[in-house]
């Protein structure tokens, strides 16, 4: 990823209602490419309700999309 020497841990997911934001603990580690089916239950900070959410494709975003998802972290996560 292209950065500017912060590393960035939180992973940027979208809500089913295609609103991006931001997780410390989504586990992306166990999801592959072809896995990403339904999702996990996350506070959406701009629905705020729980929703399901998957990880974004970042090559698929604009540094603007990452950097503003980057700033609105989701308060919670429930597995
Ligand atoms: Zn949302």
């Amino acid at each position: 990823m292209p950065g500017e020497g912060k590393h960035v841990e939180r992973t940027v997911v979208r809500c089913a209602e295609g609103h991006l934001f931001s997780t410390a603990s989504f586990p992306m580690q166990n999801l592959g490419a072809g896995r990403i089916g339904p999702g996990r239950l996350i506070r959406c900070p701009q629905c705020a309700r729980l929703r399901s959410a998957v990880p974004a494709e970042l090559a698929k975003l604009s540094q603007d999309e990452i950097r503003q998802a980057l700033r609105r972290e989701a308060a919670e996560f429930l597995a």
